[in-house]
Order: structure tokens, then C-alpha cells, then sequence
């Protein structure tokens, strides 16, 4: 196998095959990927659970850098973050897999994706920094499915993002282990993480997973990173909306995380493995926020639904609406330039513009090949 071609300069894509540092070889002759708690072990030639890393030449693989599901400019409300540059556009994309099994997965076309044809679009590093920056993006989402199972990929794309001013943001479920957590959250300016629900239970029966490694990487971003945190729990009727769950799940948050992570609580819809189960009701939703704030959570929102009230942003301090939303745009700002409340003076936590991004609620499909060089 040839040397990492990852890691410097204008990346080729024309090899999608990359070698990765996460894994070590055990006694029985199969080597194992460190990268996520998942830990499998793979003969020569086989795929992971995530099925974009592989087995070979006794080492492990992505297969699948520089490839993409396609490229999107959507509001960065929509990844969801609230708090990070409002208003401003995001150039999105994913790959394929994802390395948790949800049975609800809302993406399961591209997660749960063995058709490397899904992976339509190829682009360098470089392409996409720039196609974000002439298409006028404040930044870059890796999104769509899980970037941590393309870390090297991703890691690179927001390298090449930072040097052209542009953030980088990552919507993940937040399942990494402890060495390529660091080296991932090192190049992120921003995260949503999916914090599916307050049980192992259901980590384990829904998703295949575990909670444990979720907690410690919302702690290890909150504490030990400047990447800005923000998090999004989809309730699922009967399965984690339960007023208990709710409970813990939010005082965790405050004691664990403190006031200022805002929190998602987003709508479900039948899908997958899951079409049995009717949409979460809007009285839900808001029920969540409610209990939410009650606990010290001081941005809660509700997503998936049109609810101006629960989308809208509101000063902790003397309660006055300082970003209003409806879907995802912005209107009624009443911030200071310095991301203060213009009622009271009381900060809002977060990262803000002077004045708030015009992008609005558009969403446009891109074309990266139209950006190469
Ligand atoms: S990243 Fe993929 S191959 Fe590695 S342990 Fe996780 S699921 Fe398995």
C-alpha cells in the first residue's frame, strides 16, 4: 500500500482508497478499527459495519474519500444550529454508511447506502473550500450521514476550509472513540450532536449502539474544545418522549454541559424500520422544550415543525424574542453587534455576525465539478 495521500495539499480523488492510523492487528491474524466504539474485526477483504471501511493489505481502509452523496447550500439553521452565524448559508454534504444501525434512521437512503454509485459527486479538498466560498457560504457541513466513519476526508476538507476562511461543521451522532475524537474536533468550528435518547436501552435495541460514548464526547467538546456544541434529540412516540426520560435527559445536559448548549427537539416521521409509529405530535415537541427550560436549558428549541414560538431564539435573561425564525427565516433581530440582547445588554451564547445572514430558507443543489480548477 502506498504512503497516506491524505493530509496535504490538493488531494487526487481519482483513488478513493486511503489509509487510515485507527486499528491494530490482533493475534488471530484480523486486524481491528480503533476508530469507533464498534471495534471490528475484519479479515482480509471485509467491510466494517460502517461498510466504507475495509480490510486490506492487513490494514484498515476508507474507501470512500473525495466521493460524495452531493452538495447542497441549505441555511444553517437547517443542520440545526441556531447559534452559529444565523442567516448564513452552508455548503452540506455526506458520503455513504454510517456506523450506527438506527431503526429510524431519517437518511437511511445514503446511511444505510451499499452502492458506491450513491457517491455521485467527487471533489478535492480544495474544490470544496472554494465552490463554499464562491457560492458565498460561511461555511462547510458534513452531514447527511455520520462524518466520522470519513474522518480523514472530512479532516482535510476542513483544513483546506480553514485556510480560506470558511468554518467547518459537523452534524454526527457523536459515537468516535478518545484518539480520533481529538484529532477530528481539532478542525471543527461547530457540531450538532444527535443525542438520541437518555437510555441504553435503547441505544442498544434501536440503533446497535451505546450511550456512554455519546456523553463522553458531548463533555469532551463542551470542555476540552473551542468547537461551538449545539444538540438534537429526535423524539419517537413511546420510545424516548417520555416525561422521566425528558427529565433526565435535560439535567443531565444542565449539570453536565451547563445552560448554554441549546437543545433540539426534533419531529420524527415513519421511515425505515420504523413505519409503524405515527409522527410525533407538535404537543410533544413543545412539551420537551417546556421541561427543557424548566430544568435551566436556556435555548430550547423544536424542529421538523412549523412552530415560530419553539424555533424562535429568546434572551435567557429578560425573556425578549432577539432572533425571530419562521421555518428557517429570520426576522424581529434584536441583537447588538457584539451578539448582546438589545433589551437588557445579556449575552447570547454563540458565535454571531454584526447583522444577521440573508440566505433565507433556499435550499440549491451544486455541481462541486463546476468548481475544479
Ligand atoms: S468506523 Fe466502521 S469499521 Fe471502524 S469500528 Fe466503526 S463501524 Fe467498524
Amino acid at each position: 500500500m502506498d504512503p497516506p495521500s491524505w493530509g496535504v495539499g490538493e488531494i487526487m480523488v481519482e483513488s478513493a482508497v486511503v489509509p487510515t492510523k485507527y486499528w491494530h492487528k490482533l493475534a488471530d491474524g484480523r486486524v481491528q478499527c480503533d476508530l469507533c466504539p464498534r471495534y471490528c474485526k475484519l479479515h482480509e477483504g471485509q467491510r466494517g459495519l460502517c461498510f466504507v471501511r475495509a480490510c486490506e493489505e492487513e490494514q484498515i481502509v476508507l474507501t470512500t474519500y473525495g466521493r460524495s452523496s452531493g452538495f447542497c447550500v441549505d441555511p444553517i439553521e437547517k443542520k440545526p444550529l441556531n447559534h452559529f452565524f444565523p442567516g448564513t448559508a452552508v455548503l452540506s454534504f455526506g458520503t455513504a454508511g454510517c456506523n450506527l444501525a438506527c431503526r429510524f434512521c431519517q437518511n437511511w437512503d445514503i446511511s444505510k447506502s451499499r452502492e458506491m454509485d450513491t457517491l455521485a459527486d467527487t471533489a478535492s479538498a480544495q474544490t470544496i473550500a472554494r465552490a463554499a466560498r464562491e457560492l458565498g457560504c460561511h461555511s462547510v457541513a458534513f452531514t447527511y450521514n455520520d462524518p466520522v466513519i470519513f474522518l480523514e476526508y472530512a479532516i482535510d476538507v476542513a483544513q483546506a476550509c480553514r485556510e480560506a476562511g470558511i468554518k467547518s461543521v459537523a452534524v454526527t451522532a457523536g459515537y468516535i472513540n478518545e484518539e480520533p475524537r481529538a484529532d477530528f474536533y481539532r478542525y471543527m468550528d461547530a457540531a450538532n450532536v444527535d443525542l438520541k435518547c437518555f437510555s441504553e436501552d435503547f441505544y442498544q435495541r434501536l440503533c446497535a449502539g451505546h450511550l456512554q460514548p455519546v456523553l463522553e464526547t458531548l463533555q469532551y467538546i463542551k470542555h476540552e474544545t473551542n468547537t461551538w456544541l449545539e444538540i438534537t434529540t429526535l423524539l419517537i412516540p413511546g420510545e424516548n418522549d417520555s416525561t422521566e426520560e425528558l427529565e433526565a435527559l435535560t439535567q443531565w445536559v444542565v449539570e453536565a454541559l451547563g445552560p448554554d448548549v441549546p437543545l433540539h427537539f426534533s419531529a420524527f416521521h415513519p421511515d425505515y424500520k420504523m413505519r409503524d409509529i405515527p409522527r410525533t405530535p407538535p404537543a410533544t415537541l413543545t412539551r420537551a422544550r417546556q421541561i427543557a427550560m424548566k430544568n435551566g436549558v436556556r435555548y430550547a428549541y423544536t424542529g421538523n415543525v412549523h412552530d415560530a414560538g419553539g424555533g424562535s431564539t429568546y434572551c435567557h435573561n429578560c425573556g425578549a424574542r432577539v432572533i425571530g425564525r419562521t421555518w428557517y427565516n429570520l426576522h424581529g433581530w434584536k441583537l447588538s453587534a457584539e451578539g448582546r440582547c438589545q433589551m437588557c445588554g445579556a449575552d447570547c451564547a454563540g458565535y454571531f455576525l454584526p447583522t444577521p445572514g440573508g440566505w433565507g430558507a433556499k435550499r440549491q443543489p451544486v455541481r462541486l465539478a463546476d468548481f475544479a480548477l
